[in-house]
């Protein structure tokens, strides 16, 4: 079997900012891309909340840019998907989704969280073009537009808000006849007077010749009670909660309700000697750009000096 000293899981910003520290230390990192190459920000356009880019940079852009550093201090990227780990004894063992088996002495946790869609097909034709599950991401777009947001959350209300400052209508569709965001968010978003809450409503289909032009709703009370019909909006914005990629971990990490990892303080040790977390799958709150490459350098300098001291 492949033994390894170095292995990163996850090509976003955490994995790569890993790599370049690990890298530059004299360890070669092996990064496996995992599920989404190049992290969630591939799936938005440009990005105007990273630091050092005053006009923006193009998400896929600057993804190419830390996966392009990364190779340049030794880092080799491989486009698998972990399967397995087995994290009982150093080295670890992880399987991967081709079938290959590698022994590492570290592993960086860094594969981010996955934004739940609502699992309808017209999300995934407009996504990109007027479907987005991150309005700091993409909200800036949506200025004196019109937009809908998906949820009842805490997520759901502080989109709403934000969005709020920019557009000039927010609909916040919930499917419950009450919001379960905390009463402070409830209180918000019920005074602002740019949203709309639309209670016991769900989404059928978004329509739209260029990219989202309207969603078609259901109303629905009680037994009998049903009403359909559509609303024109130019973005549509899932806030219905994130999943952490961290199933195969879950025997040996720490881990929340919804499956978050837990870190030791203010440090990307999971407790496991070698094993770090960093970005979004150890980060139920902040989930940026910024803030997994910061943690990702953390993650990278714990590796640089267990390494070191093996
Ligand atoms: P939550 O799980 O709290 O809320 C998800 C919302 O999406 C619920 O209203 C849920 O409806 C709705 N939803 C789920 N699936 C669907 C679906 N298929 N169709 C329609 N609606 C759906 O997730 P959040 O991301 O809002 O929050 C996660 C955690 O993070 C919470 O603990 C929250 O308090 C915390 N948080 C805290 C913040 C803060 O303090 N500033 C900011 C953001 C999050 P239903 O109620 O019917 O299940």
């Amino acid at each position: 079997m492949e033994k390894l000293k170095s292995v990163i899981l996850g090509s976003g910003p955490a994995g790569y900012t890993a790599a370049i520290y690990i890298g530059r230390a004299g360890f070669k990192p092996v990064i496996y891309e995992g599920l989404q190459p190049g992290g969630q920000l591939t799936t938005t356009t440009i990005v105007e909340n990273f630091p050092g880019f005053p006009e923006g940079i193009d998400a896929n852009e600057l993804m190419e840019a830390m996966r392009k550093q990364a190779e340049t201090f030794g880092a080799e990227i491989r486009p698998h998907i972990a399967v397995k780990a087995d994290l009982s004894v150093a080295p670890y063992r992880l399987t991967f989704d081709d079938g290959s088996e590698v022994e590492t002495q570290s592993v960086v946790i860094a594969t981010g969280a996955t934004a739940k869609y609502l699992g309808l097909p017209d999300e995934e034709k407009y996504k990109g073009e007027g479907v987005s599950a991150c309005a700091t991401c993409d909200g800036f777009f949506y200025r004196k537009k019109v937009v809908a947001v998906v949820g009842g959350g805490d997520t759901a209300c502080e989109e709403a808000e934000y969005l709020s400052t920019l557009a000039n209508k927010v609909y916040l569709i919930v499917r419950k006849p009450f919001l379960r965001a905390s009463e402070i968010m409830q209180a918000r978003v019920k005074q602002n007077p740019k949203i709309e809450i639309l209670f016991e409503t769900n989404t059928l289909g978004l329509f739209g010749e260029n990219g989202v032009e309207g969603v078609r709703l259901v109303y629905r009370k009680g037994e009998t009670d049903e009403r359909r019909y559509e609303l024109a909006i130019d973005g549509f914005f899932l806030a219905i909660g994130h999943q952490p990629n961290s199933a195969i971990f879950k025997p040996w990490v720490k881990t929340d309700e919804t499956g978050y990892i837990i870190t030791e303080g203010h440090t990307p040790r999971t407790g496991v000697p070698g094993v770090f977390a960093a970005g979004d799958v150890a980060d139920p709150n902040y989930r940026q750009a910024i803030t997994a490459a910061a943690s990702g350098c953390q993650a990278g300098i714990e590796v640089s000096h267990y390494l070191q001291n093996l």
